[in-house]
This record gives structure tokens, C-alpha cells and sequence, in this order.
């Protein structure tokens, strides 16, 4: 779904009309709010409320994004140790741009991109103020990603790294939690600053792929958890025995770390990831003089002097425009969705491959899909070369624009035979389509699956995935007229039937050469639903997607038998690996390079056109459908 980007210099200008006609009064602001400490899904309101008049110390802020930090939960859920007056804005991080400054405000300046240094200050919100003190102006060029999560994770690496073993030639640090938001700035100060250092992380499926990446940031070594307990890297003198650990997970990790640390050497405990206790063994103390410390960066930047707090910050900042330090892996979620970046916080299962969530981000640039040759890659960028064809596997980065940056996770190397309209329509329908035929039960060749919406993106998506793989498909579409020339655009890309709802309402059994259906995908709800339910098999599966994502109980109730479940992109995209998503995108292209799936019918635009393509964008499957692809290539 796409959204209309707020162009800065328009919001300025309505900004500042409102401060000279109304004092600032009528400007309102989407927030997040809690009442109560408590569990963040519950507790954690939207509101829209008007800002206050800007005070003679405030700067007002229009908020381009902010993360969901570990800390911000449990902020929420009353289990953090800082003081909160309720109703709180929750959100300790953020960067955005100042719109407006109060009277006695000097330093900065309506236009600079500003972050918030100071935590516990409210960033969940698309426009705030804040006392000019708490804002630190960044340099333009900074990253959006790095400018709103450099005051917690960053700086606590930095320290870490600083205030404890002097950084020195031939210093050797070990970690765990290697692969989190923390983790990872670690890894990337130590390889700017030449710092050996050994990396802890969770097995799972797409470990090789997660080694490669962290040494792409620079990590020396990457072992998981139980690769440590064997590991022959200090026996064989690979390297040497670790004089600093940084443990942000406790229980057994932590003390698996310890077994291998140097004489005197220091462990420092930032964080209880597993939420057990740390465990240290006496011989620890007695033997190896080992010593173990806390750090909590609020603590540090509580007490810390103004000269040490420039220090740290212009050296991020300098590596980060030296693009020496990256931001964390993220998803960029719409304020409204706010409840998806909470739950991705919150999950504490399975892995999270996705780390910092990014907030709010407005303006945006639409555009969930789009295809692109690589112009230029950073210094750490692996997977990808300059030349090569490639589309965006993640989603909401924003395609509408003729060149973006993009993280290397979030692109997906095409075969330069691709068509164009095909990548450009890649990562949404056809991998709806594919993921829901192959993940609700096993769909075999000669078996059939019904849908409604099938003149749809994903409804033709359907019909040619079935086709290529032998399967059949009943295909439901409106009554409209102009119904014969779909039918037979369907029965092109490979329906097996194709009926208007009036007629599969007749439907009580089927040709002979056909098997009732074992699967049904359901985005239209209603009428179309009742139908298919009506047609489905016994123990058969529905799957609501799109438009229909209510289950109906009673209808449940009526086919007992049959499985009822949801399908959303984001969710499967949220939990899966990218070698998942990698399969699935080459499974696609193969088939779209031998033409076996082909794009809609769709209607090549030029971005400046784009509001002819806003007005005539339906979403629901109607006859005069077009789809529209901004062509960038158009003169
Ligand atoms: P992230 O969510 O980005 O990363 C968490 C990391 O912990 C991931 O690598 C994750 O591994 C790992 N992890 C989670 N659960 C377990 C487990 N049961 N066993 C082993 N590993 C686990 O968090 P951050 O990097 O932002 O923060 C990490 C911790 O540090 C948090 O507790 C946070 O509160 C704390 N912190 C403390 C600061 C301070 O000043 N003291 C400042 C910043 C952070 P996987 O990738 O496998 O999911």
C-alpha cells in the first residue's frame, strides 16, 4: 500500500504559516502514549494531540525516525531503573530535523538534522520539542538509521571498548550476543580501532551467512556457542586468550566465555539477554584474578563530562561517515504499524535477524518494490557488486526514486535476463502466491486449488505457479461485464477454470477431471468466501490474506474440519532467513526468465506522472485494473 510522502519544504511552509497565524496551537502530532507500566502491546496507545506553544529554550522537531531499543520495553514495562512520570512518550533515541527554534535558542538552526541525546525524552512522536539542550546537531550527511540509534548502542560499545582494558595493539576481546544491535557496533569499533575480537552467537539455519556477515564488519572470529566449548583457536595459538568479555547474555553463555579468558582479565556485563544470573566460579577470582564490572551507559552519561561526551560523539560520527560504522540490521516500520515493531521487540523466541526497529519515518518515500542496476557499494558491502541487477527483498524502503540506498540484506541479486516489468513486480504478489501454495499443506500435482480476487496480482500469480507446477485452479472473479475478456486473459496464463461469482454459486460438483480443491486462498471475504468454503474438500485449508483477514468463527464452526489460517508477507518475512528468501526469489526468477510466470498487464509511467497512478490504483481485483511501474528509464 502506498502513502503520500510530506515534502519537507511544504511542511515547513504550512509549519510556518501556522506559527505566524496561530501561535502554534493548531499543530498536532501523532504519538505513542502509556498510561500504566505493563505489558507494551496493551499498554501503549496511539494519540494525536496538539503541541504546545514553542518555549523560549525549545527547538521543535519534526522526527525522522527512532528505534525500539531492548531498554525502551522495559521502560514500558516498569522494569527499568529510571524514573517515569505517566502518561510517558515512550523512546529514548531519535533523529530528526528542526523546524522551529525558540527565541533564545543558538546553535541551532531551523533545517539541521538534530538527535536526542538525552534518554527517556519522548522520541515515539512525528513532532516534538525539546529543550535545545538534549539536541545535538549531526552532520547532513550522516544516515538516518545511524543518526537515530548512535546515543545507546554505539556509545556503550565505545565505552566498553575505552574505559575498562586500554584499547591496544594486540588486545584480544571476546563477546556474546555478537550478532545484536550492541554486538555489532563492537565488532566495527574494534576493526577501525585493529582490536582483535571473538564473536559469540546463536546457532541456526543460516549460520554461514551470519558468519560471513559479521566478518564483513570485521569480526576476526565468529563461533557459536557450542563451537566455543571445542574450539582449538587459543590451543593453537590462532590467536590469544581474550583480556576483555563483554557479556550482554548471561547463565551458561557467560560462563563459557570466562573458561577462556586471559589471566587479570577484565568481563564486563552490560546486558541479561537469556535472563539468567551470571554465575562466576571461585577459581575465577582466586586463580586467574579475574575481575567483572557492570556498565549502564545512563549511569556514565549522568556523570560524565561535557569534554568526554563531544569526544565520544564526534568519533562515532566520524567513523559513521566514514562509513567505518554501520547502523544495525533494521526494518523500518510506518508509525501506524507500531504494533509490529513492539511485537519484534518483544519476541524472545526463535531468532530476531532484525535488530532495532526503526520507528517512525515521515517524510517516506513510497514504494514497496522496484528493480535497479548497483551504481556503488560501501567498503564493507560483500554480496553485491557495482553492475549487477538487483530487487528489494525487504519491504517499506522506498522505491519511488531514482537511486536509494539500501542495507546489503535487503537486496536480492537478479539474473540480468529478468525482464524488467517482472523484477520491478517480484517481491510481493509472486512471493504471496508462492508462500501460499507451499507453506498450509502439501499441494501435489493433480490436486487443485480455488481462489477468489484471481484477476488480482496475486491471484494471477496463482494461476501461473499452479500451472508451472502441475497443479490446477478454479478461479472465482466479479460479475462484471467484460467478464469473457478476463476469462480468457486467465485461461491464457494457465487457470484450469474460470467462473464468475454467479456461476461457481451454481457449482455443486465438478468435471469429473477435476479433484475438489484442497486449497483455498480467500482475500475477498463475503459471498466469495462462502463459496469456496462450499467447494472445499474435507480437511481442507482457507487462507486469508489481503482484504480478508477476519476469520469468521461461525463459519468455522460450520466446517469443523476444515483449517482456517491467516498469511501476511511481512510476518513470513519477519521470521524467515534470508536463505529462505533467497530460494524463494530464485525459484521465482527462474520462472519468470523461461516466461513461466509473467508480470500483470501493467502500464509503464513516469515518476512525475505519479499521481495519475495514486488516482487510478485500486486494490481490489476490478476489470479496468491496470498496474502501473514507474519506468525510470523513460526519457
Ligand atoms: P538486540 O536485540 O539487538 O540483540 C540482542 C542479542 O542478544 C542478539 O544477538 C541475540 O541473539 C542475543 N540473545 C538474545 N537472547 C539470547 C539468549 N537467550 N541466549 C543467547 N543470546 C541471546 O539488543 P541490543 O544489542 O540492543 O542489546 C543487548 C543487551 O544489552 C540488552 O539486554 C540491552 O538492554 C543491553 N544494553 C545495555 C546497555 C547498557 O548501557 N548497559 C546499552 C545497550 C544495550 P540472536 O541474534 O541469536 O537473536
Amino acid at each position: 500500500m502506498a502513502f503520500l510522502p510530506y515534502s519537507r519544504n511544504l511542511l515547513s511552509s504550512i509549519l510556518n504559516t501556522a506559527n505566524r497565524k496561530i501561535g502554534m496551537r493548531n499543530l498536532m502530532s501523532k504519538q505513542l502514549v502509556y498510561n500504566e507500566f505493563g505489558d507494551p502491546l496493551h499498554v501503549v496507545k496511539f494519540r494525536e494531540c496538539s503541541v504546545p506553544p514553542l518555549g523560549s529554550q525549545d527547538v521543535l522537531v519534526r522526527m525522522l525516525a527512532a528505534p525500539v531499543n531492548p531498554a525502551d520495553i522495559n521502560t514500558i514495562q516498569g522494569k527499568y531503573p529510571v524514573k517515569v512520570n505517566l502518561p510517558s512518550i515512550p523512546g529514548n533515541e531519535g533523529v530528526g530535523i528542526v523546524e522551529d527554534i525558540g527565541k533564545e535558542v543558538k546553535g541551532v538552526c531551523p533545517g539541521n538534522k538534530v538527535i536526542v541525546t538525552k534518554p527517556v525524552q519522548g522520541t515515539w512522536r512525528d513532532i516534538a520539542t525539546f529543550n535545545k539542550d538534549i539536541l545535538r546537531v549531526v552532520p547532513d550527511n550522516l544516515g538516518v538509521v545511524e543518526a537515530a540509534t548512535l546515543t545507546v548502542n554505539p556509545c556503550t560499545a565505545y565505552r566498553m571498548l575505552t574505559d575498562f582494558k586500554p584499547v591496544k595493539e594486540g588486545l584480544v576481546v571476546i563477546q556474546n550476543g555478537a550478532n545484536g544491535a550492541c554486538g555489532q557496533n563492537v565488532i566495527q569499533i574494534c576493526k577501525a580501532w585493529g582490536v582483535k575480537n571473538i564473536n559469540i552467537v546463536r546457532n541456526r539455519p543460516d549460520i554461514c551467512e551470519l558468519k560471513k556477515y559479521l566478518e564483513c564488519l570485521g569480526a576476526t572470529y565468529v563461533l557459536t556457542e557450542e563451537e566455543l566449548r571445542t574450539t582449538n583457536i587459543f590451543k593453537e595459538k590462532k590467536i590469544e586468550k581474550p583480556s576483555l568479555a563483554l557479556n550482554c547474555v548471561g547463565g551458561k553463555n557467560s560462563l563459557e566465555m570466562l573458561r577462556h579468558l586471559q589471566h587479570s582479565a577484565q568481563m564486563v556485563t552490560y546486558g541479561g539477554m537469556s535472563r539468567e544470573p551470571v554465575n562466576i566460579p571461585t577459581s575465577a577470582f582466586i586463580f586467574k584474578n579475574l575481575s567483572f564490572h557492570g556498565f549502564w551507559m545512563t549511569a556514565w552519561s549522568e556523570k560524565a563530562n561535557q569534554a568526554d561526551k563531544d569526544q565520544m560523539i564526534n568519533d562515532i560520527v566520524n567513523l559513521m561517515c566514514e562509513n567505518k560504522l554501520k547502523g544495525p540490521v533494521h526494518k523500518m516500520v510506518k508509525f501506524d504499524h507500531y504494533e509490529e515493531a513492539l511485537g519484534n521487540a518483544l519476541s524472545s523466541k526463535g531468532f530476531t535477524g532484525c535488530k532495532g526497529v526503526a520507528l517512525p519515518c515521515l517524510p517516506a518515500i513510497p514504494g514497496d518494490e522496484g528493480v535497479g542496476d548497483v551504481v556503488e557499494i560501501g567498503s564493507h558491502v560483500c554480496t553485491v557488486k557495482p553492475g549487477e541487477r538487483v530487487v528489494l527483498s525487504s519491504r517499506l524502503l522506498g522505491t519511488w526514486r531514482y537511486y536509494g540506498i539500501y542495507h546489503e540484506r535487503d537486496i536480492h541479486v537478479v539474473s540480468p535476463n529478468l525482464p524488467l516489468p517482472e523484477a520491478s513486480m517480484l517481491s510481493i504478489a509472486p512471493c504471496t502466491a508462492y508462500r501460499m501454495i507451499k507453506d498450509f499443506l502439501e499441494v501435489k500435482p493433480g490436486d487443485t486449488v480455488i481462489q477468489n480476487a484471481a484477476n488480482s496480482p496475486c491471484g494471477q500469480c496463482v494461476i501461473q505457479l499452479c500451472k508451472a507446477w502441475g497443479i490446477n485452479t478454479v478461479n472465482i472473479v466479479a460479475n462484471h461485464c467484460g467478464y469473457e475478456a478476463v476469462k480468457n486473459r486467465l485461461l491464457d496464463l494457465g487457470a484450469t477454470a474460470v467462473y464468475t461469482l454467479d456461476e461457481a454459486e451454481e457449482l455443486t460438483v465438478f468435471n469429473t477431471s477435476l479433484n475438489r480443491p484442497i486449497l483455498a486462498l480467500n482475500c475477498l471475504g463475503g459471498r466469495y468466501e462462502d463459496i469456496m468454503l462450499k467447494l472445499l474438500e474435507r480437511d481442507g485449508v482457507i487462507v486469508y490474506y489481503g482484504c480478508a483477514f477476519a476469520m469468521p468463527l461461525v463459519k468455522q464452526f460450520l466446517r469443523c474440519d476444515a483449517t482456517f489460517c491467516r498469511f501476511h508477507l511481512n510476518d513470513w518475512d519477519a521470521q524467515a532467513s534470508s536463505v529462505e528468501k533467497d530460494v524463494m526469489l530464485n525459484d521465482l526468477v527462474q520462472l519468470m526468465v523461461i516466461g513461466k510466470v509473467k508480470a500483470p498487464v501493467y502500464e509503464p509511467m513516469e515518476l512525475k506522472n505519479y499521481v495519475q497512478a495514486l488516482r487510478n490504483t485500486v486494490h481490489c481485483e476490478a476489470f479496468s485494473n491496470v498496474n502501473y511501474v514507474f519506468d525510470f528509464t523513460l526519457p
